[in-house]
């Protein structure tokens, strides 16, 4: 009989908690759709592009052991993600831009169209816009550059700028920011690139250019596009480690976008706002240029921006999800290059006073104020090196080491050898060699001037962080933000 009562007493309490169970089960809120997203892609950063900066950090304070950024130690989430396309499993930024906009892999060179080349694919950003959404699209590198174009525009290729620059207009976006149009070489004029501001300026946005005139006309504008200053002749804002006072700086763009689009989304008839940022856009141009010290004080860039986006969260925790996250590794970045001797000697970077973009157009400006190339001497470009990587005084160039940048600084005198290329930069030999000596003291090794498989970061905080923890893939990191903001992609 006591047995019995117990199983009957065991039973209710059974159903009791099942039921509770279902009851609770059934009550996990689903997270809410967030009113703020900031989806940011830092270009061509793989996992280790966010360790150098780490250990370089580290190593400037003479520790071992890394001094953490501030997006790796404050915010919650770190997975990591996959960025194969279709073509390869080495992708580029215009296949992997189009996978993180739209959720759907396609080709290498292929700008919002899939595999047939000519289907459009939409982007988060134009679904969540005609919802009402204010949006913004940003980048360091140009505002039709692949990364952002693949946020609006749809074109077979990439390199076709002027087509795809001639779609920005058409969206309606609230904010654009960038260093400005660029244009494919046989398009490359001032002309063309008026008729695209023009083009803006019809569609009824503000074209700014530089920090004053975005503050005077832009700040306040209905809608803006934000160039950096019209005398910097360049496709790329400046790298962080060369930025000069009163140019923007992507800091400035950053808190310029959340500013506006903020004030935007308080407006009626906006939901919130979605700002795609390429913060590190060109994070990818310095390691194409296997240039580990520029890519260091860019990743460094970025985590400014990421501690800013923090801010805004903290002032909007239940509202506002961030995303960070990569479209492809650059470079094969190592840290660590000895066989024998296990050693990374980073801090020797500090030295590095600029990018080698920066170090060579000192170059070519010093050799213009004595008449050419064929009129410099080497005393003054070893002067020149000495000053923009430290070289003899602070970093310790062997005899070999000398020769060799000689031996090169002699045939680019006498027009015997070329430039040394890389996908966004060509420079003289002699001081692509100094920076290849500069990667050597530090221990860094590259292992191509191209992209790489390797895995990218995916470092989220907000409503929804949870969905991204671990081991994710582009496209599926676009179908889950789609998701949270109640979108099928
Ligand atoms: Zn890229």
């Amino acid at each position: 009989m006591k047995k019995r009562l117990f199983l009957l007493a065991a039973l209710f309490v059974g159903v009791t908690l099942c039921a509770f169970a279902k009851k609770s089960a059934t009550k996990t809120p689903e997270p809410k759709q967030p009113k703020y997203v900031f989806y940011l892609i830092t270009d061509g950063t793989g996992v280790n592009t966010l360790q150098l900066a780490e250990y370089y950090r580290g190593q400037c304070q003479g520790i071992i052991g890394r001094v953490p950024l501030f997006m790796c130690a404050n915010y919650p989430v770190y997975g990591v993600s996959a960025t194969w396309c279709t073509s390869s499993d080495v992708t580029d930024s215009a296949a992997s831009g189009t996978a993180l906009a739209s959720g759907t892999k396609t080709y290498s060179n292929a700008i919002g169209v899939a595999t047939d080349s000519v289907t459009p694919i939409y982007s988060i950003a134009t679904r969540v816009h005609e919802m009402g959404y204010a949006v913004g699209v940003g980048t360091t590198a140009s505002v039709n550059h692949a990364t952002p174009a693949a946020q609006y525009a749809h074109n077979r290729s990439r390199h076709n700028y002027y087509d795809i620059g001639s779609q920005l207009p058409g969206t309606g976006f609230e904010f654009f920011a960038g260093s400005r149009f660029q244009l494919e070489s046989a398009k490359n004029t001032p002309e063309n690139r008026k008729a695209l501001e023009d083009g803006c300026a019809k569609a009824g946005y503000t074209v700014t250019k530089g920090l004053k005139d975005f503050e005077a006309n832009g700040r306040n504008a209905d809608k803006v596009v934000m160039f950096q200053d019209a005398d910097i002749d360049n496709d790329d804002m400046p790298y962080w480690m060369d930025r000069q006072p009163g140019q923007v700086t992507i800091v400035d763009q950053f808190r310029a976008e959340i500013d506006f689009l903020y004030r935007k989304s308080q407006q009626k008839g906006y939901k919130g706002f979605f700002l795609m940022n390429e913060i590190g856009g060109i994070v990818d141009h310095a390691c194409h240029s296997n240039d580990a010290a520029a890519a260091a004080y860019e990743v460094m860039a970025v985590d400014s921006c990421m501690r800013i986006a923090f801010e805004f969260y903290q002032q909007h925790p239940d509202e506002t999800l961030i995303i960070l996250t990569s479209d492809h590794e650059t470079g094969g970045l190592t840290l660590g290059r000895q066989s024998g001797g296990y050693k990374l000697t980073s801090d020797v970077l500090k030295y590095q006073k600029c990018s080698v973009y920066e170090a060579n157009k000192h170059m070519k400006e010093l050799a213009a104020q004595k008449g050419g190339f064929d009129k410099l001497a080497w005393e003054d470009a070893k002067a020149q090196l000495a000053a923009d990587f430290g070289f003899w005084e602070h970093v310790k160039i062997r005899p070999n080491e000398e020769k060799r940048l000689r031996e090169l600084f002699d045939k680019t005198v006498s027009g015997d050898v070329a430039d040394t290329k890389s996908l966004y930069a060509s420079n003289k030999a002699f001081v692509a060699e100094a920076l290849r000596i500069m990667q050597d003291k530090a221990s860094i090794g590259w292992t191509t001037g191209g992209h790489t498989a390797g895995l990218v970061p995916c470092i989220v905080c907000g409503v929804g962080q949870e969905q991204f923890m671990g081991h994710n893939d582009n496209a599926e990191i676009a179908r889950k933000i789609g998701r949270l903001l109640g979108l099928e992609m």
